[in-house]
């Protein structure tokens, strides 16, 4: 299984809003695809990775909170995820993100929320509530689908900061590659 490569913003795929996976993609490709996307999210390391970040345009997010010896007992992947209901207190949390490397920025999510899904084998419906950490995780991943990364959450002012930073840094790449 490989480990596939994470884009960075800014990239066209993280600003698009990503399609629904239909019918006929559950099976085992779309379970193979999370498979290697739950591989690339360990070995970042990372808690949460949406399909936009490996470059696939559909609504697919994998997560897991755990730590250490407590990876893998509370893994989820997702198709088509949508909060179906939440929780009217919320909960700031100092976020980051594989896709915008270097940058944090406090968010203010709500605290509980109600996701619905469908199963990557099959199709089948799930639901399940995720509480605190779990719930940031899956709103964060979540605007992933949206086309929305951390950048756009931050003022104007650091966002074109982090951006110009960015482009230097590539060019210097460039330059040494
Ligand atoms: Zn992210």
């Amino acid at each position: 299984m490989p480990v596939l490569d994470i884009l960075t913003a800014p990239h066209p795929t993280l600003e698009k809003r990503a399609r629904d996976v239909e019918a006929d993609e559950f099976g085992d490709e779309l379970v193979q695809r999370v498979s290697d996307m739950a591989e690339t999210m360990y070995a970042a390391p990372g808690v949460g990775l949406a399909a936009p970040q490996v470059n696939d345009p559909r609504r697919v997010l994998v997560l897991d909170p755990g730590e250490k010896e407590e990876r893998g007992r509370r893994f989820f992947a997702m198709a088509n995820p949508k909060i179906v209901e939440h929780s009217q207190d919320t909960i700031d949390w100092n976020e980051t993100c594989l896709s915008v490397p270097e940058f944090e920025i406090e968010l203010r999510r709500w605290r509980r929320v109600k996701v619905a899904w469908q199963d990557c084998k099959d199709g089948s419906p799930r639901e399940s509530w995720f509480e605190d950490y779990e719930a940031v995780i899956v709103q964060h991943e979540l605007d992933h689908l949206d086309g929305t990364v951390l950048l756009d959450k931050a003022s104007r002012f650091k966002r074109s900061w982090y951006l110009r930073r960015v482009s230097k840094l590539k060019k210097r790449e460039r330059v040494t590659a």
